[in-house]
């Protein structure tokens, strides 16, 4: 029996206009949507009216779910991945999944589209010719190190931050950044509350409010 393939379809970082007219077609093609969250991809789902069956997958998902769409995918059934924003396998669930696929030559399939790393990047006015993702920084061990890499990286760095820990963050790195080091970071992209910050690490920590809430992207060029 002919193997389905596997699709890893991009949906909205918050704008639901963002999702392309080719993911649009794959996720109304496919026989199963492996979702990060079934009610969370619902508002997506249902905004295209969009009704496939859907299967979480998520970071907690162990060896059985995998081994569940492995089943669909080797009978035949096409399986399109969805996380619960952006690109999956780009701080999201995916990889596990993916390299079980390519391991039973089954096809995997991208379908390009909004990614909050880009996003940011792209619209930042930092040099992106080369840059370097860390996608979420560790929150115990390893930050001071880390912290020191991207003082001293040539290249211009991009991270995620959740809210709560977004001016700690910025506080910590000010002790390791010159005060000539670029800093933006881009708050909610794609929504009704975007806002980009940009100066000095001491600029961008007097702009931005004193409980921050929503989603960060923090990018900096030493
Ligand atoms: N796979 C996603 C992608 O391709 O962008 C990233 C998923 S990661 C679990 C979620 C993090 O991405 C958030 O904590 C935030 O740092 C960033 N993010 C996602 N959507 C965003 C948005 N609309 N604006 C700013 N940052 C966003």
């Amino acid at each position: 029996m002919e193997k389905g393939s596997l699709y890893i379809v991009a949906t909205p970082i918050g704008n639901l206009g963002d999702l392309t007219f080719r993911a649009k077609e794959i996720l109304e093609s496919v026989d199963l949507i492996a979702c990060e969250d079934t009610r969370h991809a619902s508002i997506l789902l249902n905004h295209y009216k969009i009704n496939k069956p859907r299967l979480s997958f998520h970071s907690h998902s162990g060896r059985t779910k995998v081994d569940k769409i492995m089943d669909y995918l080797k009978n035949g059934s096409d399986v399109a991945l969805i996380s619960d924003a952006g690109t999956p396998g780009i701080s999201d669930p995916g990889y596990v999944l993916i390299q079980a696929a390519l391991d039973d030559g089954v096809e995997v399939i991208p379908i390009p589209g909004p990614s909050a790393v880009i996003t940011a990047l792209c619209a930042s006015g930092l040099p992106t010719d080369k840059f370097l993702y860390l996608g979420f920084l560790p929150t115990k061990k390893g930050r001071q190190t880390l912290f020191k890499k991207i003082a001293d990286s040539e290249y211009t760095v991009v991270f995620y931050e959740s809210p709560h820990r977004l001016i700690k963050t910025l506080t910590q790195l000010k002790d390791f950044l010159s005060p000539d080091s670029k800093v933006v970071v881009a708050k909610e992209l794609t929504k009704i509350y975007e806002t980009f910050y940009r100066g000095s690490i001491s600029d961008v920590i007097k702009q931005i409010p004193e409980k921050p809430k929503g989603e960060y992207v923090i990018m900096i060029k030493s």
